[in-house]
């Protein structure tokens, strides 16, 4: 971009979870912004805040979408609010990640040819600010055969003030059309001490569970950035199983009340992954007591919790104690209120944990 060659079709492909996506971004960016010093864009003019928010006119997203008649869904700007969404909760970008939020169930996003359409009736507008226009497409391998085919000639013409930079996972599964008139960056996997870093920084994961997760995460920032939430979720539940199993023993109603509250704030899919963590622990907890310690998953926290906490839960109980958690996930599934349904299987919880 310095050196003023830039080529009009670039691809950046790499190994998933390896930052191609942000680096696309931040390159779109960088050649938008009216300020850039130092090889890096300032962040703070106009067209670095029209990116950052997603509403810079000469930058167009491409991205794999499922066609819907029912939804509207055509092309990648119909579903412009998932798109956002996933980039600001998964900046690395991973195609499970975006199955995931935009709710493609069991169809296959691709990019249509109307999408292809809209490229082209794009990239003819005029400029609005920038010298550029740029088409950013995640995931050209998902283009469909006619959709690339009416691409082909705008890629290989194109204005003078347009830019295509597109971001692959599979350049090999590219139709060779469309492949053999880019101009290809590979990028390489990051390295373990990258990532602990990404997960520092950008997660607020300590240093040795950083190191940790990067160790098994293989270069993989998608990946490492997942399972640090996971497991950071997971001793939030932890915490809170063990104080609410404290405060049902101890007979605390009032305190009990004031939990199901703040349980139920988490939003309705984080309590039934909640109670689902409770229905484990609890079933854990009573194979603990069997001492069969090849059958438990725990973690050492969790171990620990249950040398004092396993002796409560019995025969007697635990069948109980497990459907009650179950049947709470059901009520809330099914939209029921979250705050009496917890608040009633606390409740429930005191009577089952007298009866031992
Ligand atoms: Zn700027």
């Amino acid at each position: 971009m310095d050196s003023g060659r830039l080529p009009h079709a670039l691809l950046l492909s790499g190994p998933e979870g390896c930052g191609k996506l942000p680096v696309a971004r931040a390159l779109a960016q960088y050649i938008h912004c009216q300020h850039r010093h130092d090889g890096d864009s300032c962040g703070v003019c106009p067209s670095c805040v029209q990116h950052a928010s997603f509403g810079h006119a000469d930058m167009h997203y491409v991205y794999p979408v499922v066609k819907s008649k029912t939804k509207g869904v055509y092309v990648s700007a119909d579903n412009i609010a998932e798109w956002q969404r996933f980039l600001q909760e998964y900046p690395y970008a991973g195609w499970r990640n975006w199955l995931e939020i935009s709710e493609a169930g069991n169809s296959r996003p691709s990019i249509h040819v109307e999408e292809s359409s809209e490229i082209v009736r794009r990239m003819n507008m005029t400029n609005y600010a920038a010298a550029y226009k740029i088409a950013l497409m995640w995931l050209p391998e998902k283009l469909e055969p006619a959709a690339a085919n009416k691409l082909l000639k705008i890629i290989e013409e194109p204005y003078a003030d347009t830019l295509f930079i597109f971001v692959s996972d599979e350049p090999k599964e590219i139709l060779p059309t469309i492949y053999s008139r880019l101009q290809r960056v590979e990028m390489r996997r990051f390295s373990d001490s990258a990532i602990a870093g990404i997960l520092e920084r950008e997660c607020g994961v300590d240093r040795d569970a950083a190191i940790q997760i990067a160790a098994l995460s293989d270069g993989n920032a998608a990946a490492a950035v997942e399972a640090a939430a996971a497991s950071g979720e997971l001793e939030g539940f932890m915490r809170t199983f063990q104080e609410m199993m404290r405060k049902a023993y101890g007979r605390q109603v009032r305190e009990l009340r004031e939990l199901s509250e703040t349980v139920a704030a988490m939003g309705r899919e984080k309590n039934m992954r909640f109670l689902a963590y409770c229905s484990r622990m609890v079933r854990e907890n009573f194979i603990y007591n069997l001492q069969v310690p090849q059958l438990r998953g725990q973690n050492r926290a969790e171990e620990q919790f249950s040398s004092r906490f396993a002796p409560f839960v019995t025969a007697a109980n635990a069948p109980g104690m497990m459907e009650l958690f179950d049947t709470a996930a059901e009520d809330i599934g099914r939209n029921a209120n979250a705050k009496i349904v917890l608040f009633d299987t606390m409740l429930q919880l005191i009577v089952l944990l007298v009866r031992r």
